[in-house]
């Protein structure tokens, strides 16, 4: 198809973030014309789909703790906030909590970050030894001082978020346009809009850059740089010798292995591999988990000695090599090119609170419910740096 359409806004990428981002400014009272490009309408590879679907509210930066805020009051009435004529959506959330297991070498740091977050009205807990152990009785704590503890964080089912936005985006008028986007078009510092794979062009004086781990990609599009690349990242899915009768928090071992548990009573686990190189690599491997997981694994829960490997997959991290955080707004310098990129494995729980503030800045040219300015790109030129500690 060789034809042309014209949109007010165009979204490049319709995974959580894109997705969110239209069903808000459809929602807000954006009365332009949406469309979201995805290239892939079954989501194989997007990072959404692959995500662990965790929220917490354990960060360390002010900015990342109220995008959780919000988010998690959002995903906590998500069914209700989607429901079409087709229903509500099941997302399957299991407000188990985070906890982060302390050692004597990072209590100092979580005990820190509590009373950070308690600032902030987050009622995260240091629990002693003995509290720890009330909620995973099978952990072995002699290298323990305590851990730090969000009730209500959690985790939930990406698959069912993802598809609750974007069904609900639609229902709100908004197009989703399943093509690939290959060229953005860009006179001066004016945009104009973006082609298609099969020739159509589409013309938007505004586009959005979520296309997740390709951001990068989608920024070289537009002659703009944007520091972010694919990371892969794998999950392992886990049979314990015998179920345990009690739900597990969504647990950060002091070796950086985190654990949850899964439907079935099987045990999600993974940790991210410092020295793994930039790319789009969907591989998945036993080894890593043998070499750099299962010890840390046996040692925090004996039982976990008997595990067996049910499954896994791999999938990428987009990673803001900046700084690991994720870039949002309007790019100072080049008006109409908006960004919600690089979130570095926190963008599935930041995606309602960030699509929020977008939608307030396009429309209202301000932000009013989470002042994201912080994640601005005006950083990267300013060289500034927002460090948060908690990056899991
Ligand atoms: C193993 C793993 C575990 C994770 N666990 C968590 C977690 O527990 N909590 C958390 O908050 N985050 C987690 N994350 C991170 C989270 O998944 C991502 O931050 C988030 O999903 C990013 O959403 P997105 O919409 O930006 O990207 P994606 O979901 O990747 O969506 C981007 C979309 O853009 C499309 N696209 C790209 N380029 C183009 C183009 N040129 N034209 C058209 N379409 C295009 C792609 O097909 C894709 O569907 C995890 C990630 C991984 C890999």
């Amino acid at each position: 198809m060789n034809g042309e359409r014209t949109f007010d806004l165009l979204i490049i990428g319709g995974g959580v973030m894109g997705s969110s981002i239209a069903y808000h400014l459809a929602n807000d009272g954006y009365h332009g014309r949406i469309a979201v490009f995805e290239k892939d309408s079954t989501y194989e590879k997007a990072s959404t789909i692959l995500s662990v679907g965790g929220i917490r509210r354990q960060f360390s930066t002010e900015v990342n703790v109220r995008l959780s805020r919000y988010s998690l009051a959002f995903y906590e009435e998500f069914g209700e906030r989607m429901e079409t004529e087709g229903g509500r959506p099941e997302i399957d959330f299991k407000p188990r909590g985070y906890l982060f297991l302390g050692s004597e070498k990072n209590w100092p740091i979580l005990v820190r970050h509590q009373a950070f977050q308690k600032s902030l009205g987050v009622e995260t807990r240091l629990l002693d030894v003995d509290e720890t152990l009330e909620l995973i009785p099978d952990l072995n704590a002699e290298d323990l001082v305590g851990s730090s503890f969000s009730a209500g964080d959690g985790y939930m089912d990406p698959h069912g978020v993802l598809h609750g936005f974007v069904r609900k985006a639609k229902h709100l008028g908004v197009e989703y346009v399943y093509q690939e986007v290959t060229g953005i078009l860009r006179k001066r510092d004016r945009f104009e809009g973006v082609m298609a794979k099969d020739g159509t062009t589409y013309f938007a004086p505004s586009i959005v850059n979520a296309a997740g781990p390709h951001a990068g990609d989608v920024g070289r599009m537009a002659g703009i740089e944007i520091p972010v690349v694919p990371v892969r990242r794998m999950v392992y899915l886990l049979k314990p010798p015998r179920p345990f009768e009690y739900g597990l928090p969504l647990t950060i071992d002091t070796s950086g292995v985190y654990f949850l548990h899964e439907a079935g009573q099987q045990i999600l686990s993974g940790k991210s591999r410092k020295e793994e190189p930039p790319g789009f690599n969907f591989t998945w491997d036993r080894n890593y988990f043998n070499e750099a997981i299962w010890p840390s694994l046996a040692h925090r829960i004996p039982l976990f000695d008997q595990l067996k490997i049910v499954s896994g997959w791999a999938g990428l991290y987009e990673i803001n090599q900046w700084d690991y955080n994720g870039i949002v707004g309007e790019h100072p310098e080049a008006p109409g090119f908006y960004m919600a990129v690089g979130f570095s494995g926190h963008g599935f729980q930041q995606a309602p609170a960030v699509g929020k503030a977008l939608s307030e800045w396009i429309h209202l040219g301000r932000y009013e419910t989470v002042d994201v300015s912080p994640l601005g790109y005006e950083r990267i030129l300013e060289g500034r740096k927002v460090l948060e500690e908690e990056v899991i």
